[in-house]
C-alpha cells in the first residue's frame, strides 16, 4: 500500500482513528428535518441490516467461480424483487482475470425521471493479504464489513421502499468484482462498476440518476466517515448535502465535517460516466491514513459488525431518500 502526502488506497479505504468519542446514536425516532410540508420518513432497522449481512456471510466468501458467489448473487436479485422493484436487471459478463461477474440492479419508481443511484459491492476479497501472518494471505475473507455491510444497509432500504415508496425514484446497484484487485494496478479494482459505467441500463432519452451514493465498509465498530477526497473533488455539492443532513439529524460526530483520504473505489467509474457519486466509507483522516484494523483480514467477520454504525448510516440514507423532492 502506498501512501503519499495524500494517501491513495486501493479498493478501500483508509483511516485510523484518534481517540473515538463516538456518541451513541439511536436508530429510532427519525426526525423530520425538512420544513413543511412534512414528509414521511420510515424507521430504518439496524437489526434487519445486520441480518442481511449475516445472511450474505453465511453463503461463504463471495468470490468468482464459487458456489457461494452464484448463490448469493441469486439471493440478492430475489430480495430486490421481493421488496417490490419495478425491474431487476442482472448484468453478467466474463472478466479476464476475474471470471464470471454479475452486477444486480433493482429499480424502484422506474418511470420517475428524478432518481438517485445507491450502490455497494457484493463480492468479497479472495485473499486475506493484510494478515500479519503471511501463511494466511491465501485465505479468503468473510467480507462482513468490506462488501456485505453496504449491501445489508441497502437491502433494508429496499424493504422500506417496498412498503412505502419515497417521492423520487431509486436505483439500487450491487456491483461485483470490486475487491479482487492488485496493489499497484489501479484498474484492477472496481471492475464491476467499470463494466456498469460502460453498459448502463438507461435508455437513450432517459436521464441519468441525479447523483449517487456508494456505501462501503459501513459496519465497523465506532466507525467514522470523513468526506472522502475524490468525492469532495468531483461531487462536492452531494457531499455538502449529505454531511449537512448528518449534522441536522445529530450524526456530526459520526460524520465529521473534515476531508479524509482519497480512495480508489466504485464511485470513480461512475463519476467518469457523468454521475456525481460520493463514497461513504470508514475513513479517518489524511494525515494518518489507514483503514479499519479488520480490513482485508480474517477478522472482517460478523463478530466485528456494529449495529450502531449500521443504524447511523441507514438512518442517514433513509432520511436522504425520503426527504428528497421531485
Ligand atoms: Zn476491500
Amino acid at each position: 500500500m502506498k501512501k503519499a502526502q495524500i494517501a491513495l488506497y486501493s479498493a478501500g479505504i483508509l483511516l485510523m482513528v484518534s481517540a473515538c468519542s463516538c456518541s451513541k446514536e439511536t436508530t429510532k425516532g427519525q426526525e423530520q428535518v425538512t420544513s413543511a410540508p412534512k414528509m414521511y420518513v420510515p424507521e430504518f432497522s439496524a437489526d434487519s441490516a445486520f441480518n442481511n449481512i449475516a445472511r450474505q456471510v453465511s453463503f461463504g466468501p463471495r468470490i468468482a467461480n464459487s458456489e457461494a458467489h452464484e448463490a448469493c448473487g441469486a439471493w440478492l436479485a430475489s430480495e430486490l424483487k421481493r421488496h417490490g422493484a419495478d425491474s431487476v436487471f442482472v448484468q453478467k459478463t466474463n472478466l479476464d482475470g476475474f471470471g464470471p461477474m454479475t452486477n444486480i440492479i433493482g429499480r424502484y419508481g422506474k418511470n420517475k425521471e428524478n432518481r438517485v443511484l445507491l450502490l455497494a459491492h457484493w463480492d468479497s476479497r479472495p485473499t486475506a493479504d493484510e494478515e500479519a501472518d503471511v501463511a494466511l494471505h491465501s485465505r479468503p475473507i468473510d467480507g462482513a464489513n468490506d462488501g456485505a455491510s453496504g449491501v445489508g444497509v441497502l437491502l433494508e432500504l429496499a424493504r422500506l421502499i417496498g412498503q412505502k415508496a419515497p417521492e423520487i425514484g431509486v436505483d439500487i446497484l450491487f456491483v461485483d468484482a470490486e475487491d479482487a484487485g492488485n496493489e499497484g494496478d489501479e484498474d484492477s479494482w472496481a471492475r464491476g462498476a467499470q463494466y456498469f459505467a460502460e453498459n448502463m441500463p438507461y435508455g437513450v432519452n432517459e436521464p441519468l440518476p441525479r447523483y449517487g451514493v456508494l456505501l462501503d465498509m459501513v459496519g465497523g465498530y465506532n466507525a467514522k466517515f470523513h468526506r472522502e477526497l475524490f468525492s469532495e473533488s468531483y461531487s462536492k455539492p452531494v457531499v455538502d448535502k449529505i454531511w449537512s443532513l448528518a449534522k441536522n439529524i445529530g450524526l456530526s460526530s459520526r460524520f465529521p465535517d473534515q476531508v479524509g483520504g482519497a480512495i480508489n473505489d466504485d464511485h470513480l467509474p461512475l463519476i467518469r460516466a457523468g454521475i456525481p457519486v460520493i463514497d461513504i466509507i470508514e475513513s479517518r483522516n489524511e494525515q494518518t491514513g489507514g483503514f479499519n484494523p479488520t480490513w482485508h483480514t480474517l477478522q472482517d467477520n460478523i463478530q466485528n459488525i456494529d449495529s450502531e454504525t449500521l443504524g447511523a448510516v441507514g438512518r442517514l440514507i433513509t432520511q436522504l431518500i425520503y426527504t428528497e423532492k421531485i
